[in-house]
């Protein structure tokens, strides 16, 4: 399995079956599992093989599909599956801290991630420098002997700043400092983050692998050294375990994964470049586009693939963004990302609501801002509606 492409690997790589010899992978909805005797009880709980289970939080042979498929894609050597993106994020980060830690992360983030790393890392005693990610020098001045963990979005959410993980990585090894990097943005199908140096991947699953907004989920990846000694025993003593459910809308998601994000970044370069010189804009913010600041970047990190998402400042502010997003016909306003949907989302009064005014500012999270997730739907369509819209939004 491991010569095989990416693709092939989305379709059969971590199949498990039942001794009814299922095609379509099978959800073991179970919370326990039966042991043959008291003997066999004992000596799964001092170990357990992969194909011995003991509780639904600690593994489950759904959820373990999921988890080695997803590991071969990303190329890691092993992966945890997580009730959703902010269990993976959280439990990465604070398995592998400890008051009197420092951290260095980028200052750019999913609301949820900001305040596990301000608020409640803070709490228990860790040090956390924030840093403009795009800045090799910033990082560099940030690091310390004593810094343990350095975390970023390698594109940022949501004006798309995108971080150069191997050169961040570098830096970070130098001081002996793990890298976890938040790849949602990325997506896995054009991640290379473990061979650029990152040591820990997440995703929140809910975005692009399952891909059509029906369920939470995350993972983490990793060596298999770092997810089975010290992630896994903090996830399953914690109870962020992914629900084989779950797991299985996810590994079912993987196997169209590929075709649709292509789609989708297809679609998401095909609308930033219609939006070029729209009257109704100041600015269109999208990786994929050669006048976006990282683009060469893009180029050489993400095979020149921008992403699924495009973000939008509107002249007149809110008021325009408002207008913009109620005239919209085709995409829904919400503020999910990587689904089948588009959607369309006004940052400053939705996700990053909680910043304070300067916080944002700083972001560049304008109050013309809108996050724009390109779905499945028709290019045509798309332009259309949203063209009609931008229109509607200066009367
Ligand atoms: C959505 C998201 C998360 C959180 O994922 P959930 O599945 O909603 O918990 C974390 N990081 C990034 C970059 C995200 O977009």
């Amino acid at each position: 399995m491991s010569e095989l492409n990416k693709r092939t690997k989305l379709v059969h790589g971590g199949t498990r079956r039942s001794q009814y010899n299922e095609v379509s992978e099978a959800i073991f909805l179970t919370q326990g599992f039966v042991y043959d005797s008291a003997e066999q009880a004992q000596a799964r709980f001092i170990e357990s093989g992969p194909d011995q289970f003991i509780y639904a939080r600690y593994g489950n042979p759904t959820v373990a599909m999921f988890e080695e498929r997803i590991a071969m894609l990303e190329g890691a050597e092993d992966a945890f599956a997580t009730a959703s993106g902010m269990a993976a994020v959280s439990g990465a980060l604070t398995s592998m801290v400890k008051a009197g830690d420092h951290v260095v992360s980028a200052r750019a983030l999913f609301g949820s991630c900001l305040y596990i790393l301000e608020d409640i890392l803070a709490r228990f005693g860790v040090e956390v420098t924030f840093v403009d990610g795009t800045d090799l020098d910033a990082w560099q001045n940030a690091m310390r002997p004593d810094t343990k963990v350095v975390f970023f979005e390698s594109m940022s959410n949501p004006t798309l700043e995108v971080i150069d993980i191997a050169s961040v990585a570098k830096i970070a090894h130098s001081v002996g400092s793990k890298v976890v990097v938040d790849n949602v943005f990325s997506t896995p199908v054009f991640s290379n983050a473990i061979a650029e140096g990152a040591d820990v991947v997440v995703y929140s699953a809910t975005k692009h692998i399952d891909g059509q907004g029906r369920t939470l989920g995350g993972v983490v990846l990793g060596s298999k050294e770092y997810i089975r000694k010290t992630l896994e025993p903090y996830m399953k003593h914690t109870g962020g375990s992914m629900s084989p459910f779950n797991a299985w809308v996810m590994l079912k998601g993987l196997e169209t994964i590929d075709l649709r994000v292509r789609a989708q970044v297809t679609c998401a370069l095909a609308i930033a470049e219609a939006l070029q010189g729209n009257g109704a804009l100041d600015r269109v913010i999208y990786p994929g586009l050669k006048d976006h600041a990282q683009n060469a970047l893009v180029q050489t990190q993400l095979d020149g693939k921008g992403g699924t998402v495009f973000s939008l400042d509107l002249k007149g502010g809110q008021e325009a963004a408002f207008k913009f997003l109620n005239a919209m016909q085709v995409a829904v306003i919400s503020n999910n990302l990587g689904d089948a949907k588009s959607i369309a989302t006004h940052p400053a009064t939705t996700t990053h609501q909680r910043l304070s005014e300067e916080q944002r500012e700083t972001l560049g999270i304008t109050p013309g801002l809108v996050r724009f997730s390109v779905g499945l739907e028709d290019a045509d369509d798309l332009i259309a509606d949203i063209t009609q819209a931008l229109a509607a939004s200066q009367a």
